[in-house]
């Protein structure tokens, strides 16, 4: 659960079986500072974050700290699109971030082994790569595993940002991608222009596809059957693409929601093949899981 600030309970368990009582604030801009250490630093650093203002802006805490403030923003309804029905994933302090972080990998149900640095790329922040073992690692819920699903990407090329010269922090070109699942994926673009003018969303890809799968609405139907799991499916990648790019978070200014399916990309990081190389990846490993049910 969210406070009123946007914030969330660390969901990890303290050694004494009792939740953990930091908050944590999810920002993009926390990557760099988390990457720079994970050492945990000792209690001034949970004062400092449970003091946060609303609406601040992404503000380092202590060196060393491993963590930083977000923009929480009043009122925030994070699943206004009610496009993750698992609901908001568990987010962890630094020191639950580092724990997580240790185990090297789970096994299934039939035995398999998963490694997580097999399908986590050692690149994500510790914090994303701790929320991506917690997703792996979560038995997967029973609608889910019957239920056959798709994974769309699509560009909003109005709303893509072009670089700035002269600046080298994230000031490339960015374009703007929306990935979602869904069980129909015509329909739900269908939907989603009906409800929200303000964007012309050009589906680039869904999968699992054929070769040479049309993507006109009206005049194509998916071919080959959805995969299960396909929420946890989306999950994975909007826990990786909000690490990998920036999850645009405002409130749409033509149907007030906020679209949080919806993700920046920067063209230096690979843009839409970085993007479909994630849906693809995560979409491999939710059938290996499948498989195992
Ligand atoms: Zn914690
Ligand atoms: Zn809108």
């Amino acid at each position: 659960m969210l406070d009123s600030f946007g914030r969330q309970q660390c969901a990890g368990i303290k050694r004494d079986g009792t939740r953990c009582t930091r908050f944590v604030t999810a920002s993009t801009s926390d990557r760099q500072t988390q990457s720079r250490s994970t050492t945990p630093s000792p209690s001034p650093a949970k004062k400092r974050i449970t003091k946060a203002a609303p609406g601040s802006a992404s503000t380092s805490l202590a060196p060393g700290s491993g963590l930083a403030l977000g923009r929480p923003g009043p009122g925030q309804s994070p699943s206004s699109e009610n496009e993750d029905d698992l609901g908001i994933a568990p987010d962890y302090c630094f020191q639950h971030v580092a724990e997580i972080n240790k185990t090297t990998g789970f096994i299934l149900p039939n035995g398999k082994h998963i490694s997580f640095s097999m399908y986590i790329p050692s690149t994500l922040s510790a914090r994303a790569q701790a929320r991506l073992r917690t997703a792996l690692s979560t038995p997967p819920t029973p609608t889910d595993l019957k239920e056959q699903g798709y994974c769309y990407v699509y560009e909003l090329r109005d709303r893509a940002r072009s670089g700035r010269e002269g600046r080298s922090n994230g000031s490339g070109a960015t374009a703007c991608f929306k990935v979602g699942r869904s069980i129909n994926v015509f329909k739900r673009l269908d939907e989603w222009r009906s409800r929200c003018q303000s964007a012309d969303p050009i589906l680039r890809s869904f999968l699992p596809a054929q070769q040479g799968q049309m993507l006109l609405a009206g005049a194509s139907t998916a071919s080959v059957p959805g995969v299960r799991l396909s929420r946890r499916w989306e999950r994975l990648c909007h826990l990786e693409l909000e690490d990998v790019g920036e999850r645009v978070n405002e409130e749409c200014k033509d149907c007030k929601s906020k679209h949080r399916e919806m993700f920046m990309v920067e063209l230096q990081k690979g843009g839409y093949e970085a993007v479909l190389q994630i849906v693809r990846r995560w979409m491999h490993f939710v059938q290996i899981v499948a498989d195992a049910y």
